[in-house]
């Protein structure tokens, strides 16, 4: 199919949804038809333009075709109507994550994990060791990979591991480590051994083979480095492949979730959630962003011919009420993470080094502002003019400021050379923007996609970025309040996993950008000095927000009369309620195009 029939067929689907809200609204002054399921006595935020509220709902045909006064409720009712009265629950759209890596979160609920504890250099190979004598963890080819290593958190700070550790466990057996935030792995010397990596191997273009002061490998391996690795992991099977995607969406469900951006999405991952949607078992839309590795930069040619085979194999087309599968976004990574040891975020002035002694630390301006660019702008501009006229977004991994800048700087590139193109292009993580680039957003209309859970003190950030940046650019990190303040549309992304999945932890930290009382006192007041975000704008960031940056905010992301029924029911009013309580928020009922696919407590089944 050609690009511009697809973009024609793109344009006529959103008229067509333009078409179908007016038909809703007219209806209203004819008897209106009843509904399927009416939804009554509950506080529904609809977060339409208005921030509306309404008591009552009405769905037919999978969308919603009413919001109003309960006292008007009836009017929608007939005998074979189904009436769930919300007892003065809140409702609110469901959720749409926009960055996430489900099929990985999928297989971390189901595989050995280190459970992103904050461990010693011994309580990580005992834990490792406990996973390698479970027969649980046993494969057909014999490697242990294991998962979510919070590296970052390693007690005490500064500690590094190497494959000694995993030596000393099994020195025969492959074994490697997958930190949770999925830019380094730990891998033992059978590992490297299948791998091929020895003192010899030079670091590939935008990643790193940690040498020791020998020069031998320490096991450690940063950013495309991984792949050295992942070309001889073997390959979990297509089943198992389908299992971890269906644990994936059990967690989601349970989270609220009815929407999610695939923000690295390899084969295994379109094939196995297409394999549960087939099976009617897809619960949540699925929107997908193949990746384009910095090595096929410059191949645009071949990166668009193989994206376009891809979105002709498994998009689905104009979303339905039942949910389908995507693929209009690519991702791109711009640098690293700036957390350190890693520090393979790209920044624009030197990451600080300790000049000093432990007692008097003298924190002064070191050696590297990060790697080189992973996509260099020469390279980068043209590639994305080459998507967005092909039809995709770009999805963009921009860690350090110097890597927003990046990415801005291609964006306004790709604006100029294509004033008519609707692209939406968005920005994922944006830990440090110089305020000089946070106008950039809302003038070139680029999405910051943010992971609201990053914005406390944490070891990651306490120790791990802040002595590092320094107190002037401390200011400008996680700076959600600042670029919301300049305009920018913010959505939300949970990055899982990365973090464990907890969207209403990640809420409550958005707007308080304080941690869990849990984490100690040593981590307890806020982050910076920026105020968070309102509850109303973190509630925006994750629905409507995260629906516009996916091409679904006419049809998802609020609840109007002509949108689909995506919906949660919550334990509590997250708009009232003390904020630090929105952390303990449950998710009681998940309702995706009409069709309820989770419930608990008061309204597990039977609901009517
Ligand atoms: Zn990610």
């Amino acid at each position: 199919m050609s690009t511009a029939i697809r973009i024609a067929m793109r344009r006529a689907s959103i008229l067509l949804s333009a078409s179908s809200l007016l038909a809703a609204h007219t209806a209203l002054a004819a008897p209106a038809p009843p509904a399927d399921i009416l939804l009554t006595n509950g506080t529904i935020r609809t977060l339409d333009h208005r921030d509306s509220t309404a008591q009552a709902l009405a769905i037919r045909g999978g969308r919603i075709v009413w919001t109003g006064p309960d006292a008007a409720a009836p009017a929608h009712a007939d005998a074979h109507t189904r009436t769930i009265d919300l007892k003065g629950h809140m409702v609110m759209p469901g959720l749409t994550d926009g960055h996430m890596h489900p099929l990985v979160g999928g297989q971390n609920l189901i595989g050995c994990s280190l459970d992103y504890l904050p461990l010693t250099a011994d309580g990580f190979t005992a834990r490792i060791r406990a996973c390698a004598a479970n027969p649980a963890y046993r494969t057909a080819s014999g490697w242990l990979v294991v998962r979510n290593w919070f590296q970052e958190a390693m007690q005490p700070p500064g500690v590094r591991m190497t494959k000694a550790a995993l030596d000393s466990i099994d020195s025969t057996r492959p074994i490697i480590v997958l930190s949770s935030f999925g830019h380094s792995l730990l891998a033992n010397s059978a590992a490297l051994k299948r791998a091929g990596i020895t003192a010899a191997t030079p670091n590939p273009t935008g990643g790193q083979v940690v040498h020791d002061a020998s020069g031998q490998p320490t096991g450690i391996l940063e950013d495309t480095a991984l792949n050295l690795m992942l070309a001889v992991l073997p390959h979990p099977t297509a089943q198992e492949n389908v299992a971890a995607a269906a644990a994936s969406l059990a967690a989601m469900r349970a989270q609220g979730i009815t929407g999610f951006l695939d923000a690295w999405a390899l084969p295994e991952d379109l094939s196995s959630f297409t394999a549960l949607q087939k099976q009617g078992k897809l619960t949540a839309r699925a929107h997908f962003a193949p990746l384009i590795e910095p090595a096929q930069g410059k191949d645009i040619a071949g990166d668009i011919r193989r994206l376009t085979t891809i979105r002709a194999r498994y998009d689905q087309g104009p979303l339905t009420p039942s949910p389908s599968v995507t693929v209009r976004n690519v991702k791109l990574f711009m640098d690293g993470v700036i957390t350190a040891p890693s520090q393979t975020g790209l920044l624009l002035a030197p990451y600080l080094v300790d000049k000093g002694t432990k007692d008097h630390p003298d924190w002064q301006p070191g050696p590297s502002k990060g790697p080189a660019p992973y996509f260099p702008l020469d390279i980068l501009s043209p590639l994305l003019k080459a998507l967005v006229t092909a039809g995709f977004d770009p999805h963009m991994h921009a860690d350090g400021d110097g890597a927003v800048r990046l990415a801005l700087d291609a964006i306004a590139a790709t604006r100029k050379a294509l004033p008519a193109n609707d692209f939406r292009p968005a920005i994922a993580h944006d830990e440090m923007v110089d305020p000089a680039d946070m106008p950039r957003y809302r003038a070139l209309d680029t999405i910051p996609v943010l992971s609201f859970q990053w914005e406390k003190q944490a070891p990651d950030t306490t120790e791990g970025v802040l002595p590092y940046i320094g107190p002037d650019r401390a200011r400008y990190l996680e700076p959600a309040a600042q670029l919301e303040q300049a305009g920018a549309r913010i959505a939300y992304g949970s990055d899982w996993p990365v973090d464990p999945l907890d969207e209403w932890f990640a809420l409550k930290v958005g707007v308080t950008r304080t941690n869990a009382p849990a984490a100690g006192a040593r981590y307890a007041h806020p982050l910076g000095t920026e105020p968070g975000l309102s509850r109303t704008s973190v509630m925006r960031a994750i629905t409507m927000n995260a629906n516009y940056e996916l091409r679904s905010d006419t049809v998802a992301g609020s609840l109007e009369p002509g949108k689909f029924a995506d919906l949660i029911i919550l334990d509590r009013d997250i708009a009232t309620i003390p904020a630090e309580q929105i952390a303990e928020t449950r998710v009681l009922l998940t309702m995706v195009g009409g069709r309820i696919v989770y419930s608990t407590g008061t309204f597990s089944p039977p609901v009517r």
